[in-house]
């Protein structure tokens, strides 16, 4: 029997459909959760560290590494004020005693979006202030495509008070080209992605190339711009043709998540290009775990065996 691409299609939907299952999530997210023992040794791989002092820990490890680094407390949509609020001072304990310069990274439906769009840009605000009196930004994610204009809103607004503020925009939403002029106006830090979330045709492209050449024509026109551009990706022919036409000389980084492609990263830290490892860290992490084996199924198999013999994962050693 061979596997083809078929398969793996198929597979990476099974994987999201398991991401997405309430019943599922919840019973992940209950306390003593079965669920979230027998997979952690898989998560280890992906979710850098279990709480604020161990990813400060992780930073240090990559920073003497020669890497930069963005933070995230790994998680889900939330709409608890309590949550939101513990979100929020995580992150500014986490600030106020990081030894090093950080980015944090966050969606903002986990700091209150859900709740008001003037409850995440409070909240953010609150971080940016903490960020900037420790020389730290943040980077805000982008979420499913509903969400875009109240993001994108919420980052204007903070743009124009905040010298320390960026944000992510997906290249498989047809609305990002018509966005970049506004964006790149802000002069703030841009993370440019392919875009993570199940979008419909007429919303967003698929995977392909058609998706890789509007992703380098995004890149271009940022980088023509003068915007700080961080190409946020694990493509490795999509990095190869940003160095055949010099893009990689007029970004300021490539930036991937921990545990994805890290010897791809290191070649080109090597090769003279500023690198940043993605961290997240927490205990929610069950939609993190499936996202990432979703995008490349054959993972499931380093999954597996991470399970079998979780000594295998040793941080940083890729790097
Ligand atoms: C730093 C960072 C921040 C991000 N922030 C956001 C955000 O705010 N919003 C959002 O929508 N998305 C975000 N993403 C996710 C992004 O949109 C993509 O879903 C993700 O990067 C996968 O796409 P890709 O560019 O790697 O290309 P893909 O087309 O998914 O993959 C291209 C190739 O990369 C390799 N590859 C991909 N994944 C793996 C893997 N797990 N293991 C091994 N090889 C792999 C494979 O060879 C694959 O063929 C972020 C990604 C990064 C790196």
């Amino acid at each position: 029997m061979t596997i083809d691409s078929t398969d793996f299609g198929a597979a990476g939907r099974s994987l999201r459909s398991f991401a997405a299952n309430p019943e599922l999530r919840s019973a992940f997210a209950a306390p003593g959760s079965p669920l979230r023992t027998a997979f952690a040794p898989a998560a280890r791989r992906f979710v850098a560290a279990a709480d604020e002092d161990e990813v400060l820990d992780r930073v240090v490890t990559l920073t003497g590494k020669g890497y930069l680094t963005s933070v995230e407390a790994v998680g889900e949509e939330i709409t608890d004020p309590a949550e939101i609020e513990a979100v929020v001072t995580g992150y500014l304990s986490l600030l106020a005693r990081t030894p090093v310069p950080v980015q944090l990274g966050f969606d903002l439906t986990a700091v209150g979006m859900l709740r008001s769009p003037g409850l995440a840009l409070d909240n953010t605000a609150r971080i940016l202030e903490t960020a900037a009196r420790h020389d730290s930004s943040v980077v805000i994610s982008m979420e499913r495509s509903e969400l875009v204009d109240d993001i994108l809103d919420v980052f204007f607004k903070l743009a124009q008070h905040h010298d320390n503020v960026g944000v992510t925009v997906q290249a498989h939403l047809h609305r990002t080209a018509d966005d970049l002029p506004a964006v790149a106006a802000t002069g703030a830090k841009v993370r440019l992605v392919k875009g993570v979330y199940a979008e419909p045709a007429d919303v967003a492209l698929p995977r392909g190339g058609e998706l890789t050449d509007r992703y380098l024509e995004l890149a271009e026109r940022f980088a023509g711009a003068g915007t700080r551009l961080a190409l946020a990706t694990h493509d490795a022919t999509l990095l190869g043709l940003a160095r055949n036409q010099g893009l990689l000389d007029r970004v300021d980084e490539i930036e991937m998540l921990h545990g994805v492609q890290p010897e791809l990263l290191r070649a080109h830290r090597e090769a003279g290009t500023a690198c940043r490892v993605y961290l997240t860290y927490g205990e929610n992490w069950w939609l993190h775990l499936l996202h990432r084996v979703a995008e490349h199924p054959p993972t499931v198999i380093t999954a597996l065996a991470d399970l079998a013999d979780p000594d295998r994962v040793v941080f940083g050693a890729q790097y």
